[in-house]
């Protein structure tokens, strides 16, 4: 809520700049990715694998954004899948859209908080030595936020004055952390948790998946093809949410640029072609026919981290 407090301040005068609007707008795409690529498909449902540098880059650019632990969000999404529009769906947009786009942030679940659900859905993450240490230190956060801030501040400040006094570099530097972190941060999040509600309310559907997932276009647009949420419910593991030559997936083909130099590979393919890797047809009864392929329903597969069955 502090932070929404602040980014009010966008609407004083002074704290106005180009530099600070582009910082923003370029800033909802590379930090939004982090949290899309690096905590959703990378670490969620380990849909492509990175090196481990640049996997520890994402997820410190995603803490930028001030959405969780990597622990913490990788679980709370994994519990999802795993329960959508049930009871146990720490955010489902059924109860209201209201409790499924931020509500449930306000509301500490104890269900959904208790310790042996992060070890349940997110052991693997816990593995790593550097996100174990996160949850250690939960103040780990907002200390990367504020450095953040820090950092847009002084680069700010040190690159105005080469045009301007200490005052002016001053509110240069204020108005470079107002829309390029504070506005920034407010936006993110409100897209992020527009797949949560949204996409479980508005759109339409490929497949009729066991709950409420829906393909939502405009969520797609700003999401960079997370909006796509019916097609990841029907196969989560898939690297890719376009199912239809026109249902873009920004996300998905910047995770294929990523493999043609090096940071990306193990990219998951459709479930009919990883079936069909693997000589054999599996899974549950198929559904509807789409674009000359078969969908099947198993959306839990993908988040069971009990190390037996991620597909
Ligand atoms: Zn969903
Ligand atoms: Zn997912």
């Amino acid at each position: 809520m502090a932070v929404h407090a602040l980014s009010v301040l966008v609407l004083v005068p002074a704290l106005w700049s180009w530099t600070g609007v582009v910082l923003c707008v370029a800033g909802i795409h590379v930090f939004g990715q982090t949290i899309t690529m690096g905590y959703h498909r990378l670490l969620a449902h380990r849909s492509f694998t990175t090196p481990l540098w640049f996997e520890h880059l994402l997820v410190i650019g995603a803490m930028c954004c001030l959405e969780d632990s990597p622990a913490r969000w990788i679980a709370t999404h994994r519990m999802h899948h795993a329960h959508s529009d049930e009871e146990q769906d720490p955010h489902s947009p059924l109860v209201t859209f209201l409790w499924g786009h931020l509500g449930w942030l306000f509301v500490r679940n104890q269900a959904t908080h208790q310790s042996g659900n992060y070890h349940r859905y997110a052991r693997d993450v816990l593995g790593d030595p550097l996100y174990m240490w996160i949850e250690k230190h939960p103040q780990c956060p907002f200390w990367i936020y504020l450095a953040q801030c820090a950092l847009y501040a002084v680069a700010g400040f040190a690159a105005a004055l080469l045009w301007t006094d200490a005052t002016g570099a001053a509110l240069f530097a204020a108005s470079v952390v107002v829309w390029g972190v504070v506005l920034r941060t407010v936006l993110v999040w409100h897209i992020t948790w527009s797949v949560n509600s949204l996409t479980h309310l508005f759109g339409y559907r490929n497949y009729e998946t066991e709950e409420h997932s829906q393909n939502n276009w405009i969520v797609a647009l700003v999401a960079a093809g997370e909006g796509w949420h019916n097609n990841h419910h029907a196969d989560p593991s898939c690297c890719s949410l376009q199912h239809r030559w026109w249902e873009l997936d920004l996300t998905y083909w910047e995770i294929r640029v990523l493999s043609m130099v090096g940071l990306a590979s193990d990219i998951t393919p459709r479930r009919s072609v990883r079936a069909a890797n693997r000589g054999t047809v599996r899974g549950s009864a198929p559904r509807r026919q789409h674009d000359g392929q078969v969908g099947s329903i198993d959306a839990a597969v993908a988040v069971d981290v009990g190390g037996t069955s991620r597909a």
